[in-house]
């Protein structure tokens, strides 16, 4: 998928819209989400236009990739979430729901977060 430079978090980036910030680098940018589904919920963004892991891995270059990992650790750090435990996620197509087409992982915490997925499958592949 090619990037779309005019979906929401690339116009966060450029400050065009407004975000609830918890950290910023030279790499990355984390901010609330705006309907969370957990006491915290964090948004991490590399400041690059990757659409998604796939895409951000193969075509960034390594410090920026560097980087934008370390974001998240300390995102999370910041946060006060790494003694009671957090989960990150990252969303990539229709399969997962993306909503977005700009890189980001989610940083979900403060309270048992219950099992990976739903179970709503067979369990059978
Ligand atoms: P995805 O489904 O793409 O993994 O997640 C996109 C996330 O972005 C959703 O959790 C949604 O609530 C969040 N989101 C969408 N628009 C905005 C916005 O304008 N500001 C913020 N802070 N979060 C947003």
């Amino acid at each position: 998928m090619a990037y779309d430079k005019n979906n929401i978090f690339a116009k966060i980036l450029r400050g065009e819209i407004p975000c609830n910030k918890v950290y910023e680098d030279e790499w990355a940018l984390a901010f609330h989400d705006i309907n969370p589904q957990a006491p915290t919920h964090v948004l991490v963004i590399p400041k690059g236009p990757y659409v998604s892991m796939a895409d951000f891995t193969a075509e960034a270059p390594a410090d920026l990739i560097a980087g934008f990992m370390r974001a998240v650790g300390k995102t999370a750090e910041m946060l006060g979430l790494v003694d009671g435990g957090y989960r990150t996620l990252a969303n990539a197509g229709d399969n997962a729901h993306q909503e977005v087409p700009h890189l980001h992982i989610h940083i979900f915490g403060g309270k048992a977060l219950g099992p990976m997925l739903i179970k709503d499958w067979s369990g059978k592949l």
